[in-house]
């Protein structure tokens, strides 16, 4: 297949190499989540970005839920969320009763709990993330909490509502190395987003902060290593990298399937940087085997 890029020369799409090929399986557990989440009106980042992992996390009872309804104020080159006008605040107010009941139903240990962009919206859905998390707590006391929040357009008052509802990690994906973000983020801002996760930080110590981004999109290895030492100057305990994969030829090409030898230099790195948890593959995903990464983080 050929990719034609404006003002590039058409070149073939690189092909998916083996480490990438996931056999799908448990589609009948997929099935049977998928009608359960729907007659619920909720849906999971997992399915709306195709994850490669869904079919694994929703076998171990482990889901991303994306709160906020489904439609993003913002368009990212990666994602295949789709972009416009948000559903009205009116038509969700059952939604953190819904995810908390659907968790429950699940009887899932780590509950992982995302968002669209809502910039239109005073506080972006900080109140409606934190209602959420106090949902989710009252039913599943013992389970633990991560959310995915967006940037909030760096509102410190927002961020402040989500992390009083007392999450157990808080995870802002920088998604790309700053030279990127005009094509991968173009509503978004470096610093602003290192900044929301410094700002988590410095309100509670109990938290634990997490950050991910995503590899192949152009990124030279010294930029990542850059990046890598960008988050740890902002108290990030935990960060993820992964493999990005293009989810329509809408969205930005494939640069390079990373070799899994590269993610392993990153993961090595980043321990000497004194992450306390670094998860670095080609199909690790921000919210891919959480309940590990906080694990494990506590252990070490
Ligand atoms: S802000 Fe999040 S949901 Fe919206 S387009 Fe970007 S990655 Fe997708």
């Amino acid at each position: 297949m050929l990719i034609q890029i404006e003002g590039l020369k058409p070149r073939a799409a690189p092909r998916l190499p083996e480490w990438l090929r996931k056999p799908q399986r448990n589609v009948e557990a997929d099935h049977d989540l998928k009608r359960m989440l729907r007659t619920r009106g909720l849906h999971t980042v997992c399915e709306e970005a195709r994850c490669p992992n869904r079919n694994d996390c929703f076998a171990r009872g482990a889901a991303t839920f994306m709160i906020l309804g489904d439609t993003c104020s913002r368009s990212c080159g990666f994602c295949s969320v789709k972009t416009g006008r948000g559903l009205p605040m009116e038509s969700l107010t059952d939604e953190p009763e819904q995810v908390a009941e659907a968790a429950a139903l699940l009887d899932l240990r780590y509950v992982v709990i995302t968002s669209v962009n809502r910039d239109e919206l005073p506080d972006g859905g900080a109140a409606h993330f934190a209602k959420t998390i106090s949902a989710v707590r009252r039913r599943l006391p013992r389970s633990r909490i991560e959310v995915l929040t967006p940037d909030f357009k760096g509102n410190r008052e927002a961020l402040r509502t989500v992390l009083d509802a007392r999450p157990d990690t808080f995870n802002h994906n920088v998604e790309t190395v700053p030279r990127l973000y005009g094509r991968v983020r173009p509503q978004a801002d470096y610093r602003q987003s290192l900044e929301v996760l410094l700002n988590a930080r410095l309100h509670s110590a109990e938290v634990l902060t997490k950050s991910g981004f995503m590899v192949g999109l152009g990124e030279r290895p010294g930029e990542v290593e850059s990046l890598l030492e960008d988050l740890r100057a902002h108290s990030v305990d935990v960060v993820t990298i992964g493999q990005y994969l293009q989810p329509t030829r809408a969205h930005l090409p494939v640069e390079e399937y990373v070799y899994p030898d590269l993610f392993e230099r990153y993961k090595e790195y980043g321990e000497r940087l004194g992450f306390r948890a670094v998860f670095s593959g080609p199909l690790v995903r921000s919210s891919y085997m959480a309940e590990m990464v906080h694990g494990e983080a506590k252990s070490n």
